[in-house]
């Protein structure tokens, strides 16, 4: 090996992350495609956990004083940082040019011994067993690095990213705002001015110069920087003023993008700071939270080149904190960029925001200081979840009875594999909704009924599961997914690609499911197939999906005596009509009828049917196997 972890990307976030790495005694070759150091100040302000984590580090001392950033705000609405916590030594927010910051760390990195190797641009990527290799190209031409791993602290266009094939869900800015430093301006300063066309900041820069940021409400992105001219004329329609006479000395433009990493690490390689997530700069917390990914890696890393894995909780605690910081990111870019619709919500925001408890609350969130999402390790207790240190895979999971039962799986303690077809948005909600509630869950992408729909599916499980838990043991498989699509037809009216279609996807695909995770489950493992009340309740409309169902259930029944020898329970849950979300559920009339058909005189809950499925998943459920569970509210009792 040529060093022990290769950082690629030489900004803050890999600078501090090379010194903690050099700190704990390990070898690091930073690379850093820009040859010199940027001379930009994009981000500038340190919240209070930030500043914790260089104070330990020693770095706050060489930073000399810094500045208070005086009070903050949450979409634009005035909001007072220290309010996250008074007594805290660094209540409130500080400025540090981005550019100081950078030399501070790259002094401290060098200096505990990392090399910093700029003008050198990774080119290519390649893992193996117990190492990574990272081809560059710089003036001195091609060269090979040998590492244990490596990380991706290459900032919003991560190469690292891209190379290493990570998944980077989410979507791309519709809104734009411009931003310039100018110098030569004399305008008032003022903070998120809102007029009837748009949105105007102005501050003036200890230098003299002056931050102009401008949104006209709806602009949406444009594909090159801004220049000089268009953000005159956005000022002058904003406010009324005229700025051509100042001379510009930076332009940008950004947006109200999110977009996450779908994981921070795949085998050696990770992600931190923008490479990992992208967001709009909104007060500062991109730069923050791309500091804690770095200060919380440093330490994993160092484990594991210890020989302790511990980086599927680096993974895991981050992601978690990454997509919570985001969705307020989200929530401020609404409140800020959105036009007079939008009001009414500010208007509601404004009140609330009179509460401390509410000032409070954001305002930790802002600084870092309510901690990582609360998972059971922190708390140092145990959730006692039925189902802790478990994996699940659920079929068909992005929506309706397969997202109930992936959350509910996840409420247990399962790290869930949401499977899904083609709504990639969709799978990616049920992911963020059971991280949400400190659940573990990854996407996995395979359409069944069409050739290689298993071998694609357990090739992205498995990998899945190998990147969080070093395994690739599967302890609970629901074959969920399935297909209507002759459903409403008159049985003469069933062609035979129809009925192809629907036992490719609903009784081929969960067989081979089954067999191909026969390697995969251990002893006391659990299967559960979804049939239908349709297969005891006769329906001449659904005739040709009710034999899939049926097919189904003989899965069951057989798979459940040739699996009984390994503890193996194999279940079949039928429901009845159950709300899965579908435009026909927004039909009082429909509701109502439908609703006549269960004994209970309503339609099921996604949820109904999920805690049944969660039930036979468990320990509790160890004496049934074979069994056809009626999750339909008594529709079968006539
Ligand atoms: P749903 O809302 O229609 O969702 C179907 C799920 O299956 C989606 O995640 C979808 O993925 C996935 N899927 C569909 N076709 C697929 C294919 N060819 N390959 C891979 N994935 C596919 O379903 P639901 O109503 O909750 O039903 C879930 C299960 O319960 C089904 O087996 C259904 O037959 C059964 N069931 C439902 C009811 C009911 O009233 N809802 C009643 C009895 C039985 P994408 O999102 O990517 O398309």
């Amino acid at each position: 090996m040529d060093t022990d972890v290769v950082v690629v990307g030489a900004g803050p976030v890999g600078l501090l992350l090379a010194g903690d790495l050099c700190a704990g005694g390990a070898r690091v070759t930073v690379v850093e495609r820009l040859t010199t150091p940027t001379t930009e100040s994009r981000a500038s302000t340190l919240h209070a956990r930030t500043m914790d984590v260089l104070a330990e580090r020693d770095v706050l001392g060489r930073l000399g004083k810094l500045p208070s950033g005086g009070p903050g705000h949450f979409g634009g609405l005035p909001l007072d940082l220290t309010l996250a916590d008074p007594e805290h030594r660094f209540a409130g927010q500080w400025k540090c040019p981005q550019t100081l910051l950078e030399r501070v760390l790259q002094e401290r990195a060098v200096e505990l011994g990392a090399r910093v190797r700029r003008g050198v641009e990774l080119v290519a990527l390649t893992e193996q067993a117990d190492h990574v290799v990272a081809e560059t190209a710089s003036e001195r031409g091609r060269e090979r690095i040998t590492a244990a791993y490596l990380v991706g602290c290459d900032g919003e266009d991560s190469s690292v990213r891209v190379l290493a094939g990570f998944d980077f869900p989410g979507e791309d800015a519709t809104l734009e705002m411009l931003r310039a430093d100018v110098v030569g301006l004399d305008i008032p300063n003022r903070r998120f001015e809102r007029h009837p066309k748009g949105l105007a900041t102005a501050f003036r820069w200890p230098d003299g110069s002056t931050r102009v940021m401008v949104h006209v409400f709806g602009a949406t992105p444009r594909p090159r920087t801004p220049d000089y001219p268009e953000i005159v004329a956005a000022w002058a329609e904003v406010t009324g003023e005229d700025i051509s006479g100042g001379t510009p000395t930076w332009l940008n433009a950004f947006g109200n993008t999110r977009r996450q990493a779908a994981s921070y690490r795949r085998g050696r390689v990770l992600l931190a700071g923008d490479a990992a997530h992208r967001q709009m700069p909104v007060g500062g917390q991109a730069l923050n939270l791309g500091l804690q990914d770095a200060a919380a890696l440093g330490g994993e890393l160092l484990a594991a080149l210890g020989g302790h894995d511990r980086l599927a909780r680096y993974d895991t605690t981050r992601h978690a904190v990454g997509a919570r910081t985001l969705t307020n990111i989200q929530a401020q870019a609404l409140l800020l960029l959105g036009g007079p619709e939008v009001e009414p919500l500010r208007d509601t925001f404004a009140e609330l925001m009179r509460y401390d408890a509410v000032r409070g609350h954001l305002a930790r969130m802002i600084s870092g200081l309510d901690g990582p999402p609360a998972t059971a390790e922190d708390q140092g207790t145990t959730r006692m979840g039925k189902l802790d240190g478990k994996t699940a895979l659920v079929t068909g999971s992005s929506r309706g009875i397969g997202r109930a039962t992936a959350q509910r799986l996840a409420e247990e303690g399962a790290l869930v594999a949401v499977h899904y077809a083609a709504n990639e948005e969709a799978a990616n909600e049920t992911v963020a909704l059971i991280e949400k509630d400190g659940g573990r869950a990854f996407a996995v992408r395979a359409e069944l009924g069409v050739p290689g729909d298993v071998h694609e599916l357990f090739l992205g499980l498995e990998q899945g599961l190998k990147e969080r838990t070093g395994d690739t043991t599967l302890d609970i498989v629901v074959n969920n997914a399935g297909e209507q699509t002759a459903a409403g037809l008159a049985p003469e009216d069933v062609t035979p690609e129809q009925l192809d279609r629907l036992f490719a996807v609903n009784a081929k695909a969960p067989f081979f499911i089954v067999q191909r995770a026969l390697s995969l489950l251990p002893d006391g493992g659990r299967i559960i197939n979804i049939s239908s009340g349709l297969t005891k309740f006769a329906n001449p409309e659904q005739v040709a999906y009710s034999m899939t169902k049926g097919a189904v259930e003989q899965i069951t029944l057989h798979f459940a005596r040739h699996l009984a020898p390994r503890g193996i329970t194999v279940n079949t849950v039928a429901p009845g009509i159950t709300d899965n979300g579908s435009p026909v559920f927004d039909i009082p009339e429909a509701v109502e009828a439908m609703s006549q058909l269960s004994a209970f005189k309503r339609v099921g809950k996604a949820r109904d049917v999920a805690d049944v499925v969660a039930f036979l998943a468990s320990d509790d459920a160890r004496w049934v196997t074979g069994s056809f569970v009626d999750a339909s509210g008594g529709t079968l009792l006539g």
